[in-house]
């Protein structure tokens, strides 16, 4: 018997999966036709929709990105190329996607004074920030180390672990279980500013959501695409902005590199890997062009 929470409800469903959009599609359309379009929720509705076209494409043109060996075969973090079986594997990586518009639409419905909500509202960003540095960043952090503890990691979190070498699908691989904390995390400093606060933004919510799937993508791109000379310039950046050398430790050797996005975090909690700087300086280091002549033969071209 699996474990509670952890297989997808529309697991069964394939490719159906994506008639769940039906109702908000259906929605934005009756309000367009039959009505003047300016019914809230119908608005509500296109911004999802649209919100998840954008990440899905957002998440495919950085897969795409990590998979050009002829521009990134040096800064390749795990030189091994994904096989069948992960592919497999990660097949429903969106699944999340999916989840979240559902919960975005049900947050409509809970809380009514998400209805008009500005374009932009500057201190709402600011809100945003000071909610994710202190509540989802330590939140997200005691709850991944707490998925490493032996129940749930051998229920839950061990499926995110299957996948040898990151690519940014990996970001989607998860439980439900896993995905609905995540989703909760995500929703603390939109939900706060928006209701708490009074100060967010359709903008707002728009610009957290994307630069959260960026962060995720880098984290699990498999290319060093933050230059070491950052960290020397700036050197308590390296706390702030993890990298995807340093997630992918995570991958290698699971019992340090937590963090969501900052390793300040892991210094906090003494689970920071110590070849994290040494090893993102290394790989970012391989200036140059890799060309894959055949099978065997890589030439590098220095520049
Ligand atoms: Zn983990
Ligand atoms: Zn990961």
């Amino acid at each position: 018997m699996v474990a509670p929470l952890s297989a997808w409800p529309w697991e069964n469903l394939g490719a159906f999966k994506y008639l769940l959009f039906g109702p908000m599609l259906a929605q934005v359309v009756h309000s367009r036709i039959y009505e003047d379009g300016s019914n809230y929720m119908s608005s509500w509705c296109f911004h999802l929709f649209l919100l998840w076209h954008t990440r899905f494409w957002f998440f495919g043109i950085f897969s795409s990105f990590s998979n050009m060996l002829f521009i990134n075969c040096g800064r390749r973090i795990n030189h091994n190329g994904v096989d069948f079986n992960q592919i497999d594997l990660e097949w429903d990586w969106d699944n999340f996607l999916i989840l979240q518009a559902l919960m975005a639409s049900a947050a409509y419905y809970t809380f009514p004074s998400l209805e008009g909500l500005p374009l932009w509202n500057t201190s709402g960003l600011i809100t945003a920030l000071i909610l994710h540095i202190g509540v989802s960043e330590p939140l997200y952090y005691w709850v991944h180390r707490g998925f490493h503890g032996q129940f749930l990691f051998q229920n839950y979190h061990s499926l995110h672990h299957r996948s040898a070498i990151p690519q940014p699908s990996t970001a989607g691989h998860a439980t439900f279980l896993e995905h609905l904390i995540l989703t909760a995390i995500m929703g603390v400093p939109i939900l706060g500013s928006c209701l708490m606060f009074n100060n967010g933004s359709l903008g707002l919510i728009y610009c957290y959501i994307v630069m959260f799937d960026l962060m995720r993508c880098l984290g699990h791109c498999n290319i060093e695409v933050i230059p070491h000379q950052l960290f020397d310039a700036f050197p308590f950046l390296r706390y702030l902005l993890y990298t995807p050398t340093y997630h992918s430790l995570h991958h290698t050797e699971m019992d340090t590199n937590f963090c969501l996005f900052m390793p300040l975090y892991d210094a906090i909690g003494n689970t920071l890997n110590s070849k994290s700087w040494e090893l993102h300086r290394k790989i970012s280091s391989q200036i140059g062009i890799w060309i894959r002549l055949t099978s065997q033969m890589i030439v590098r071209i220095n520049l």
